[in-house]
């Protein structure tokens, strides 16, 4: 399957025959897992072991878990006709968007309990008192900082929940129990980047959208990366020797993880000590801003002080914010540094792995050169990318980059489309290179034969009749096992 066309159809026609297995195959055993809690909250079948979905019981196959899972394919394209209406015009680096605007609570308490501006806490409790929605999934957490999932019906059950947390959370365990338990009809979702992905899914994309698609606002925070609770155990209670229940907010702010504490002291790590205890799955993710929420906020970019820069992307996300400042909720500023923004977003797009030299030495068999391979990671690593940005990452000058990709172009690893070059799927290039491997040497052991054997055993024979035997048989085993 190559086209996102053929992937459609496939999820869409085929209902069985695809099940846990595949998911784990392809995105938990591949430490791809975000442990956004989708598959599990849709699935009784599914459960929790060590912060991974498992199989608790025989699997239906009905594909549920693989399609909605927020790292299995994203129909991106569908999704933005839906959301922005091919009327909202999109940045490379950071989605769609309308407005980018810098805001902050007009209310202290609000402010007392928030990360930067309040300015989530503000529109979900905006939100709820307008009747936009009947409830939030939030991130909790217990007084040692381990996440919890939760629903969340009230302006005052919002404010105890303000605040960041960086550890990843399930937050969309809860779900189930907001359409079944609480029986709510329009819900709110707060989460980072990755998980919006599935939650779009749950509400854009048939057969669940229909019945379940209850989601009526969602609110993206940026995200460089998360954590494992490994960051709280290793880092903050062994190193740093902070008991969990003492600590009254984490932060990262100017390359520092900080720790503030209840009797009002501070502790600071540089982030690059932290690296150890990151999320693995988030040294492959691209999204900086949350680019398919309704509304994304952050704290990079924003002015000095308590406030939030905000991305405003999709009409439901611009009718509440204007709504906020509208009913003084909220108050605004023009001077967002959208440079910064862009910035961040694309390290995070530009971040590629590097290839072990094992590949490079394998790939010499198949006849392609150390830049087409190293090219074509680039562009695995990217997803999607166009000159200038290749550019910018390689480091090399464009005509030698321009060059490779119409090479790659034509050994079909890349497909060009507008100026962006996305990588074929790695399976099959390579079953293709193979089989084209494999067809010429067999035209080379033809040649062999026909030309050089024929000529060379007729000389031997007319110069060394007493040796010959009958061993032919040899020439058979060998072509065998090559082929
Ligand atoms: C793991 C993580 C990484 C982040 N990285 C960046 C970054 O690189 N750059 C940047 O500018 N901003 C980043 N942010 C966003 C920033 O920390 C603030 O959340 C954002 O500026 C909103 O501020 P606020 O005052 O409006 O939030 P608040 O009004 O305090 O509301 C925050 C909301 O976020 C929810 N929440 C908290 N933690 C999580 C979590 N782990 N998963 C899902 N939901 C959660 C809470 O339930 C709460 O409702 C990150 C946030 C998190 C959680
Ligand atoms: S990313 Fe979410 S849906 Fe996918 S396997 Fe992990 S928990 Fe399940
Ligand atoms: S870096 Fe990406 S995968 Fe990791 S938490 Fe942030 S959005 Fe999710």
């Amino acid at each position: 399957m190559e086209t996102k066309e053929d992937i459609i159809d496939y999820l869409q026609s085929i209902d069985m025959g695809i099940g846990f297995q595949d998911l784990n195959e392809h995105v938990i055993s591949k430490n791809a897992c975000i442990f956004c809690g989708a598959c599990i909250s849709l699935c009784p079948r599914i459960g929790v072991r060590d912060n991974k979905p498992v199989l608790l019981d025989s699997d239906p196959e009905c594909s549920m878990c693989f399609k909605y899972c927020a790292r299995t394919y994203f129909p991106e394209e569908m999704f933005e006709q839906d959301l922005f209406n091919g009327n909202i015009p999109k940045d490379f680096l950071i989605g769609h968007y309308q407005k980018i605007i810098a805001a902050k609570s007009t209310n202290k308490e609000i402010l007392m309990v928030a990360q930067n501006g309040g300015v989530v806490t503000t529109l979900l409790i905006h939100a709820l008192n307008t009747g936009l929605i009947d409830g939030v999934l939030l991130a909790d957490r217990d007084e040692n900082w381990v996440p919890k999932p939760t629903v969340v019906r009230t302006p005052e059950e919002i404010m105890l929940v303000a605040g960041s947390i960086y550890t990843m959370t399930p937050t969309l365990l809860s779900y189930s129990d907001a359409i079944n338990k609480y029986k709510l009809k329009k819900l709110a979702f707060v989460g980072m980047p990755c998980q919006i992905q599935a939650v779009r899914k749950i509400q854009l994309w048939p057969p669940l959208s229909e019945e379940y698609g209850k989601f009526s606002l969602i609110i993206g925070l940026y995200c460089t990366s998360n954590y494992s609770y490994d960051l709280m155990e290793k880092l903050v209670q062994e190193k740093l020797k902070i008991e969990m229940r003492d600590v009254k907010k984490f932060d990262i702010s100017r390359g520092q993880f900080i720790v503030y504490t209840k009797n009002g002291q501070y502790w600071q790590v540089p982030i690059q000590e932290t690296k150890k205890y990151n999320w693995s799955s988030c040294q492959y993710c691209k999204d900086y801003t949350a680019e398919f929420a309704d509304i994304s906020v952050g704290s990079v970019g924003k002015p000095e002080g308590s406030w939030n820069s905000v991305i405003i992307r999709t009409d439901i996300g611009k009718k509440l914010f204007d709504d906020a400042v509208t009913s003084k909720k909220m108050i605004v500023a023009n001077n967002v540094n959208l440079s910064k923004i862009k910035e961040e977003a694309m390290k995070k797009k530009s971040k590629i792995k590097k290839l072990d030299e094992k590949v490079f030495s394998a790939m010499k068999f198949l006849k392609i050169s150390d830049l087409e391979i190293r090219t074509y990671a680039i562009l695995v690593s990217l997803g999607n990318a166009d000159l200038p940005m290749l550019n910018r990452v390689m480091k090399l000058e464009k005509e030698v980059i321009d060059n490779t990709l119409d090479s790659l172009v034509k050994r079909k690893w890349v497909k060009s489309t507008d100026g962006f070059y996305k990588p074929i799927n790695p399976t099959k290039v390579i079953k293709d290179e193979i089989y084209k491997f494999k067809k010429d040497i067999r035209r080379n052991i033809e040649r062999i034969k026909k030309e050089a054997m024929v000529d060379l055993e007729t000389l031997f024979e007319q110069n060394n009749l007493m040796y010959v035997r009958y061993e032919e048989y040899f020439d058979q085993i060998l072509y065998k096992e090559i082929l």
